[in-house]
């Protein structure tokens, strides 16, 4: 191109400047004037270019897709986008890894974030799942406590097996998620060929105003596919950044990934008669009982132009539910419904839904105001309280949900249900009667070799206080565990 033609390079404010790569010196070789500003700018912005690391769920990848709604749930959810069958909706999906720094392998053994925004004409739905359907614990003052042993001990700074195992061991609600952990699907192939899970219970009301308690699955439609722990340790030297260039080349290559979105529906007399409780976040809901229900697809077929600018600053919030979904009495969601949007606003501030990916296809109408980086129009000339007697916006009476039946008093409660604290049953049966032969092996294997790791003073009460939560799930499990390290039951 000739020089007329091409495009003129500006500094921020829109400046042409004449040198992009020589500073202004005195002379042609030094020193560099003060008011040279292009080169501040580069600098001092250079600078800037980290935002904060989420804390949990730093390493991950996202892409654009869409949702199609294949059969009718109207009788549950009166939701819009479940209206009609053939409904489309977009939707951004992020995955990740939990306990890693940004950096980290994408094949580590770890949970895999599965978040879920739903761009719909009644604003956004965020269902933040997982790859599983529970989780290490049930009630969120744990969460920062657990999070510290997953990460790195403050004195060496290293992963550190006797803390990971020190606080399992003394957490024995862990042992389900621990048992999903250390199986195969402990290290997911990539992200195309794993399921996600709402894992919480939500609700869903219908037009009668009528609620149900709801699980949410979306169902892989490449197959499960897992890494064992010697595959999955052997890529992450060979391509730590595996699981994000297997998303981006898939659907690069027009292969775009597809799950089934589906349901689990409960009563509120059901869960009155629930063998556990239905709230509980490290239980399932046996599909004997309670049933899969079909109830659309979601097919990602678009990476996002700029990872920056969608993937590293998308938020997602359970809290963010649209009418006819709403939240349960999950003790681990309700604690969510806050840390999220708290964490969003810490990492990308206080107006952190106008950023693109995370701004709702639908007009946002409200008296909020002004804030770090408003970058809409800020409600312009409108008012900017209410009541007043200027515009014409009112509360939309039709979103309000029937009342939750409570029965029972305000208090810090020790004495749970029994079956409350039964945290070996549901992961003995993942043991002994869903996996496979070489399923169990490897998990053996993959406790043992983990477990390998626990040192110092305390290592063998450790290793014995969780032997004793593996002979409550399986007795083979306990033996064979172990056996593998040298332990004599
Ligand atoms: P089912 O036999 O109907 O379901 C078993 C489920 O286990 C399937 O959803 C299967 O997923 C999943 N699964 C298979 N291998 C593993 C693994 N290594 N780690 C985690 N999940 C696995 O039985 P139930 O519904 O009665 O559940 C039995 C046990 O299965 C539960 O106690 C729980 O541990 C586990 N489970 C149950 C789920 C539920 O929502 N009911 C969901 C996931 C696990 P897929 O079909 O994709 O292969």
């Amino acid at each position: 191109m000739s020089d007329k033609k091409k495009k003129k390079l500006t500094t921020a404010s829109g400046i042409p400047y004449a040198k992009n790569e020589d500073s202004m010196t005195v002379g042609p070789r030094g020193p560099v004037l003060l008011q040279d500003f292009t080169l501040h700018e580069k600098m001092a912005h250079f600078n800037r270019e980290r935002i904060p690391e989420r804390v949990v769920h730093a390493k991950g990848t996202g892409a654009f897709g869409v949702f199609r709604v294949k059969h009718d749930i109207t009788k549950y959810s009166r939701a819009k986008i479940f209206s009609k069958v053939g409904n489309e909706c977009p939707v951004f999906i992020r995955f990740s890894t939990v306990g890693g720094e940004k950096g980290s392998a994408d094949t580590e053994r770890d949970p895999r974030g599965f978040a879920m925004k739903f761009y719909t004409e009644d604003g956004n739905w965020d269902l933040v799942g997982n790859n599983t359907p529970v989780f290490f614990i049930k009630d969120p003052k744990k969460f920062g406590d657990f999070i510290h042993t997953q990460k790195r001990n403050p004195k060496t700074n290293l992963k550190d097996a006797t803390m990971f195992w020190d606080y399992l061991s003394l957490n024995p609600e862990s042992m389900h998620q621990v048992m999903i952990l250390f199986s195969d699907r402990g290290t997911p192939y990539n992200y195309r060929h794993m399921n996600g899970y709402g894992s919480h219970t939500f609700s869903m009301i219908n037009s009668k105003d009528e609620r149900v308690w709801v699980k949410f699955h979306v169902k892989t439609k490449q197959g499960i596919k897992n890494f064992t722990g010697p595959e999955a340790d052997a890529m992450r030297g060979k391509d730590p950044d595996w699981a994000q260039g297997d998303l981006v080349k898939a659907i690069e290559a027009d292969d775009f990934p597809k799950w089934t979105f589906n349901i689990q529906v409960m009563t509120e007399e059901q869960a009155k008669a629930f063998r556990w409780n239905p709230f509980d976040l490290t239980k399932v809901w046996p599909h004997g009982d309670f049933p899969l229900i079909e109830v659309g697809e979601i097919e990602l077929n678009k990476v996002p132009e700029n990872y920056f600018r969608d993937v590293e600053q998308a938020a997602f919030a359970p809290a963010h539910v649209v009418d006819g979904v709403g939240y349960s009495f999950d003790k681990m969601l309700q604690g969510r419904l806050l840390s999220y949007p708290d964490a969003h606003r810490h990492r990308l501030g206080p107006n952190y839904e106008q950023i693109p990916v995370n701004r709702p296809l639908n007009q946002v109408r409200n008296y909020q105001r002004d804030g770090a980086m408003r970058v809409d129009d800020n409600g312009g000339d409108k008012p900017n309280y209410y009541p007043n007697s200027f515009d014409d916006i009112e509360a939309d009476e039709t979103a309000k949900e029937p009342p939750m039946k409570l029965e029972s008093d305000v208090a810090d409660w020790y004495d749970r249900n029994e079956n409350d604290d039964d945290h070996f049953t549901q992961p003995g049966v993942l043991f002994e009667k869903v996996m496979t032969d070489q399923e169990r092996e490897n998990t053996i294997n993959n406790f043992v070799g983990h477990m390998k790791g626990i040192g110092g003073p305390k290592r063998e009460e450790i290793i014995r206080r969780q032997l004793g939560h593996f002979e409550k799930t399986s007795k083979e499990l306990a033996m064979k565990v172990a056996n593998g390290l040298g332990i004599d039951l």
